[in-house]
């Protein structure tokens, strides 16, 4: 693994010294040795059809192995990689192993499952990043179209004409746009119009007080509308209960990605899952008291 990520293009260090704790430069040392050492790994939560629970896909979420600190989650070292750069070589690496990853599902699942890539405000500014798309595609032999590249709302706004000339280049590729965190950034809802954007993620955090909240609902319907209108597929992020799950496919939600039906897990066990038919039957099916649709 290291040596992987050892082959991968040049290192572009530009630090940044506008105030990060003492604690983020110990971490941001230690990040570049972890990178030597391999440390780095890729989990896959799954991505399941709200009705039939089945397996559709998988998001692709980096993790960090430190021998001393265990897991660190990606919350604490990927904006240090995003604003030292190392999030290029990381995110490229990330991109083709998941490119490798998502060829070894397809071949055990014998269905065309999707890989669900996050990409970083950095990663999507580099001029380097097409080719690395190729690249992974190329390598891989995965078809583009199974591929989804995540972005946030807030790299669409950095500079939306340079979005769209690489959102369209993305898409002549085959792979997928999808908007991530969708409705927590600063942007417009013109951009749906303008970038050619097939999937929106619904935050976790207008899930998680489902049903009880009755602005989350609103807020979920109006999305799920939008969504249904534009003809955008829709994932709810963070899906943890019953009772969210039944609200959300009840409002016409097609994909759902959380705790309840997988957390993140690494390559072996996403396997195990997708051969293990009885994988979706394990889940318990919705609640009969309300009518569906
Ligand atoms: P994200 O892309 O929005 O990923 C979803 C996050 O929600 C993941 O956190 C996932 O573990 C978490 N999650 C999913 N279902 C549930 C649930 O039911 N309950 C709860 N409490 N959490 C749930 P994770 O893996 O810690 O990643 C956090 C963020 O770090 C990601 O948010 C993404 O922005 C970033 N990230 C992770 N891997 C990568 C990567 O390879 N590249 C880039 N650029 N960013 C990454
Ligand atoms: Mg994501
Ligand atoms: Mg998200
Ligand atoms: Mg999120």
């Amino acid at each position: 693994r290291a040596k992987e990520t050892g082959k991968a293009r040049c290192l572009i260090y530009s630090p940044r010294l506008n105030g990060p704790s003492e604690h983020d430069i110990s971490l941001e040392a230690a990040m570049f040795q972890a990178v030597r050492e391999g440390e780095f790994l890729l989990y896959y939560q799954p991505i399941v059809d709200a009705r039939t629970r089945q397996i559709q896909g998988f998001e692709t979420l980096m993790r960090w192995k430190h021998p001393a600190l265990g897991l660190v989650p990606p919350v604490r070292f990927i904006p240090i990689a995003e604003s030292n750069g190392l999030i290029n070589l990381l995110g490229a690496w990330a991109l083709k192993a998941a490119c490798v990853q998502l060829k070894q599902f397809q071949e055990v699942a014998q269905r065309p499952l999707y890989m669900s890539v996050n990409i970083s405000p950095r990663q999507f500014r580099n001029d380097k990043f097409l080719d690395i798309l190729d690249d992974a595609i190329t390598f891989s032999g995965v078809s583009g179209d199974n591929l989804v590249l995540e972005i946030t709302e807030g790299t669409l706004m950095i500079d939306p004409v340079h979005a769209e000339s690489i959102l369209v280049r993305m898409t002549e590729r085959q792979a997928r746009i999808a908007i991530d965190d969708f409705g927590t950034g600063y942007s417009s809802l013109a951009y749906l119009k303008r970038f050619p954007i097939s999937v929106l993620k619904i935050d976790r955090t207008f899930i998680k007080d489902l049903p009880a909240s009755s602005k989350d609902a609103a807020i979920c319907n109006a999305i799920l509308d939008l969504a249904k209108h534009l003809n955008l597929s829709v994932v709810a992020e963070g899906v943890e209960t019953e009772e969210q799950m039944h609200f959300i496919e009840s409002r016409g939600c097609q994909y759902v990605q959380g705790y309840l039906t997988g957390k993140p897990m690494p390559a072996h066990a996403a396997l195990a899952a997708l051969s293990d038919k009885t994988y979706a039957a394990l889940v318990p099916t919705p609640p009969a008291h309300e009518p569906r649709g």
